[in-house]
């Protein structure tokens, strides 16, 4: 088996360390992707440092993985050597269940999808991004367009379908008041691509400290919620609210700020409960969702938007040794706005 290098976190809390890792022979339907950039996700951290439950180490993280086709098995059909590529968040599923069928893979009903770190698949563990090199079925790898570079479109594969993915569904576009709560990673993704799609973009963040990018990306109006007054004065404002926070929020006080018939749709993923109480849903006939990344076919709709719209992450690029640092960083909320490992300096 070839051998490539990778960085992993040896346990909850622990450093990271660099190593090397097996990737399978390339198969007749695989493509081998040499990975220039990964995006750190909040998702590696709560991962990484086990707040999910148990965690399988050393653990190499990342789905947000772009880089160049490499080598291609004999059957692949959808991808040449030298094609720049992505992975996200699943390298495998059972592609035949009722979800999968739909294009839904992220909902597969039988066995779920394979993440593509800390799964499963043919009885062996999932490594991911934070590594030189993947090796992935050719139905989960998605075509970065032309017009996108390869730093700037890796956090796209997670952060940026997991906003799509929710404000397509729940019809955000013209005429349309929506808030992201949050302007983290996947947060500043939302308020781009929202924009994009025509809506009127505010967003909800802790302090006005990053209002000037807000702006930049595209929001129409900022707030902060350290304010209380900020409450008062949007109390049923939106027709749409994504929470893309990591951490448990008030979430009563968040979906006052709804219209009736509102949606408040939870992308972030914290590990505790949150409580909402009935009549926070019931006046106004409130809807409170839950978004899950997007399918593959979704996953390439929206690369393909992003590059029609000029999107990109706005990226901060760090080498291996910086991992530690940055997972810091990201959960102070002192990330600006996605950091990208840049993995043609693992071996400097
Ligand atoms: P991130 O970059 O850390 O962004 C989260 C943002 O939430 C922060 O930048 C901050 O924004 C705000 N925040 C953090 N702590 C807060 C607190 N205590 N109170 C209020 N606001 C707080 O993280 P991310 O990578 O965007 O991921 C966000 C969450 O989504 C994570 O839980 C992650 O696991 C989850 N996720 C879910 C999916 C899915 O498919 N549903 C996919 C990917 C990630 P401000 O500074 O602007 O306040
Ligand atoms: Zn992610």
């Amino acid at each position: 088996m070839p051998t490539v290098t990778a960085y992993a976190t040896p346990a909850a809390k622990a450093p990271f360390e660099r190593t090397t890792i097996e990737r399978r022979e390339v198969g007749p339907k695989d493509v081998r992707i040499k990975v220039a950039f990964c995006g750190i996700c909040h998702s590696d951290i709560h991962t990484g440092r086990g707040e999910w439950g148990e965690t399988n180490y050393p653990l190499v993280p990342g789905h947000e993985i772009a880089g160049v086709v490499e080598e291609v098995g004999s059957d692949v059909s959808k991808f040449k050597v030298g094609e720049h590529a992505g992975v996200g968040c699943m390298v495998s599923s059972c592609g035949h269940c009722e979800q999968c069928t739909n294009g839904e893979e992220q909902f597969c009903t039988d066995g779920g999808m394979v993440g593509t770190y800390g799964g499963e698949l043919d009885g062996k563990p999932t490594d991911g991004g934070y590594s030189a090199e993947i090796v992935v079925d050719e139905n989960y790898v998605l075509h970065i367009p032309d017009g996108i570079s390869l730093d700037e479109a890796a956090p796209l594969l997670c952060a940026g379908i997991t906003l799509y993915s929710p404000l397509n569904h729940f019809g955000a576009g013209p005429g349309k008041n929506v808030a992201i709560v949050g302007m983290g990673g996947l947060g500043h993704m939302g308020v781009k691509i929202a924009h994009a799609m025509g809506a009127e973009v505010t967003v909800l963040s802790q302090t006005t400290a990053k209002e000037e990018d807000g702006k930049k990306f595209g929001a129409d109006h900022y707030y902060a919620t350290k304010d209380g007054d900020t409450f008062k004065k949007l109390r049923g404002s939106f027709d749409l609210i994504v929470n893309t926070v990591s951490a448990q929020l008030p979430m009563q006080r968040y979906l006052s700020l709804l219209k009736p018939r509102g949606a408040m749709v939870n992308v972030g993923a914290p590990s505790e409960p949150m409580e909402v109480p009935a009549f926070a849903l019931i006046g106004g006939g409130k809807t409170w969702a839950g978004s899950q990344i997007g399918g593959i076919k979704e996953t390439q709709e929206m690369l393909d938007f992003c590059a029609e719209h000029n999107i990109g992450a706005t990226i901060e690029t760090i080498r291996p040794d910086k991992i530690d640092e940055a997972w810091d960083r990201v959960v102070d909320s002192d990330v600006r706005y996605r950091f990208v490992i840049d993995t043609s300096t693992f071996d400097d």
